[in-house]
């Protein structure tokens, strides 16, 4: 049977890449090593790493003027990792915007509490996280350190479908969610980051995209391990990273650049969330509750209109292959992530099933 994994992360991989990392387990390239004995300073590691790098460069079209960070602690730790090192470019206490948009931007901005004074500059709360504010509507603070947005709020199902201007104030974005899935203007970003468990590789691995400009201000409570300027200058080797991820992350990107590269991979996700939500929205049976200007291509929360059956739907969807579908325990209902490695086929089949449970119940 094939399977088709709808995890939000960690998240399913390209079959491909699972197979070369399969076949490379033991011995990695002739060097009778696998990855994971290789010490992180030989030049096999060497090697893999720096292909990453210039693959991840090329694949997101990151600026010269911009450093590529390998580092661990997840999204989450980004944000304690972020303010402590882009607050020491103001007077303390600092203020940062933030656009709260749902579960993960709300996260971020009680994290950066800790470190400096929030402002809430826009938020779809009151409308249970259903839409983006629009631009028009944040309120922002002139000589804020830094605006906190999250571009594709993985458990809420919103996404930006636009880059928010803030003039000269550097915009911090989590990405984790949708990062290598469409094609993003670097330049209008002061950092962007992201845990790779979705679209990139497995857990472990944290990438920071950030101006050069905004490196070399942490706050003297900055952990060396996390500290940019640190990190930047040792080419994230100040400590071991992750090898195994950036390997498996590694071989994610020469896959992407295989299927065309970025700019293809967003056209496949539009058409597989179109096809998704068309047919979601085709029958009261079921229901997609987000704002459809602001849907997510990636996350597709959705709800069966009589929620009794939900035990009965992802029990029959797991004996058909269709895996992880249950929704976040803070919105309930269902969610459908389909990342990059999600095939077209894999939607088809899960549109094919919800058809078959809707006859079956409806
Ligand atoms: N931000 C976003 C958008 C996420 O989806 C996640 C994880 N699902 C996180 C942050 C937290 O990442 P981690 O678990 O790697 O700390």
């Amino acid at each position: 049977m094939t399977v088709y994994n709808f995890s939000a992360g960690p998240a399913v991989l390209p079959n491909e890449v699972l197979r070369q990392a399969a076949a490379e387990m033991t011995d990695w390239h002739g060097s009778g090593m696998s990855v994971m004995e290789m010490s992180h300073r030989g030049e096999e590691f060497m090697a893999i790493h720096a292909a990453a790098l210039r693959d991840f460069r090329e694949l997101l079209a990151v600026p010269e003027n911009y450093k590529i960070l390998f580092l661990q602690g997840g999204g989450l730790g980004e944000n304690a990792i972020v303010p402590m090192n882009l607050l020491g470019r103001k007077p303390q206490p600092a203020v940062v915007d933030f656009v709260q948009t749902g579960s993960w931007s709300t996260k971020s901005l009680k994290e950066a509490r800790k470190y400096c004074t929030v402002n809430i500059a826009a938020s779809s709360e009151a409308s249970k996280f259903t839409t983006i504010p629009p631009r028009a509507s944040w309120q922002l603070t002139p000589d804020a350190a830094y605006v906190h947005v999250c571009t594709n709020e993985t458990i809420d199902g919103v996404e930006y479908q636009f880059t928010p201007d803030v003039g000269e104030v550097p915009l911090v974005a989590d990405m984790s969610s949708h990062i290598l899935a469409r094609q993003v203007d670097v330049s209008k970003y002061g950092v962007i980051f992201g845990g790779a468990q979705k679209n990139i590789g497995p857990a472990g691995l944290t990438v920071v995209v950030v101006r050069e400009d905004l490196i070399g201000h942490a706050l003297p409570i900055c952990p060396s391990a996390f500290d940019w300027k640190i990190v930047a200058e040792n080419n994230s080797m100040y400590n071991t990273p992750p090898t195994y991820s950036i390997y498996i992350a590694g071989l994610v990107f020469q896959w992407l650049k295989r299927q065309g590269g970025v700019a293809a991979m967003e056209q496949r996700n539009i058409a597989k969330a179109a096809l998704l939500y068309e047919y979601l929205d085709s029958t009261g049976f079921y229901q997609s509750r987000v704002d459809v200007a602001h849907r997510s291509r990636m996350n597709v929360p959705f709800f069966l209109h009589d929620e009794t059956l939900n035990t009965a739907f992802l029990a029959g969807a797991k004996e058909r292959g269709l895996l992880q579908l249950k929704g976040h325990k803070s919105v309930g209902g269902m969610r459908a992530s389909i990342y990059n490695a999600m095939p077209i086929e894999g939607v088809q089949a899960l549109i094919a099933y919800l058809k078959e449970f809707e006859a079956h119940h409806g």
